[in-house]
């Protein structure tokens, strides 16, 4: 146990030292502040970090993990990653990015009972019952789970949609697209599910924010 800790440590001393030796300025660049265009939202799986599978440097995504990468639309620290993100760092595309294989999911589809997270997987057994004739007519139970891991990022990326953070943004003509995205812990590959959006033409009408006159 100590001995990976302290390679923790050691990695960290190693990783600095090659980083100079390709540009002398690495950091001194990074120190001069963040200009990230995309805003991570995934999950805290450790099996998909956000930089390595985009082959993107630091200072290039804003990130934001939880279980199951959730939207959830009164979750204070998601809501303030985001509105930092738009507001401050003026990204350009916030994507959403969920994975086969999500543990989260996973316990969402079944009946145990786990503990506290009981009460975060309720959002995702309410994704469920959103698509519930979809899923419950898929009678192999892995492509049962893969659809349902989809529908879960495809549903994330509306709720992301409906808050007043991003519909803001569009109403001030701002350039900001979101995207779903699944990756596949088996082979590495992302696939793109197709659900960008723009503006809130897709959303439901009662869920569009209008400035008051
Ligand atoms: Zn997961």
């Amino acid at each position: 146990m100590e001995k990976f800790y302290n390679q923790l440590l050691q990695n960290n001393k190693d990783w600095v030292a090659s980083k100079l030796n390709e540009d002398p300025e690495f950091f001194n660049k990074l120190a001069k502040g963040q200009k990230p265009p995309l805003l991570w939202i995934g999950c805290a799986d450790s099996r998909v970090p956000a930089n390595e599978i985009t082959g993107t440097p630091p200072g290039e995504v804003f990130v934001h993990r939880n279980i199951a990468n959730m939207v959830v639309h009164t979750d204070m620290n998601m809501l303030s990653v985001l509105d930092y993100a738009v507001n401050v760092l003026e990204v350009r595309h916030v994507i959403v990015c969920g994975h086969y294989g999500c543990g989260g999911v996973q316990a969402a589809m079944s009946n145990k009972r786990v503990g506290l997270i009981d009460n975060w997987l309720r959002h995702i057994k309410d994704v469920y019952r959103l698509h519930a004739d979809e899923l419950d007519s898929i009678e192999d139970e892995h492509d049962r789970f893969n659809r349902f891991v989809e529908v879960n990022v495809i549903e994330q990326v509306l709720d992301l949609a409906k808050t007043s953070i991003i519909q803001n943004a569009w109403d001030n003509k701002r350039p900001l697209m979101v995207h779903g995205w699944v990756y596949d812990i088996k082979n590495g590959l992302i696939k793109d599910l197709g659900v960008n959006a723009a503006d809130s033409t897709q959303l439901d009408h009662y869920y569009r924010l209008e400035a008051m006159q």
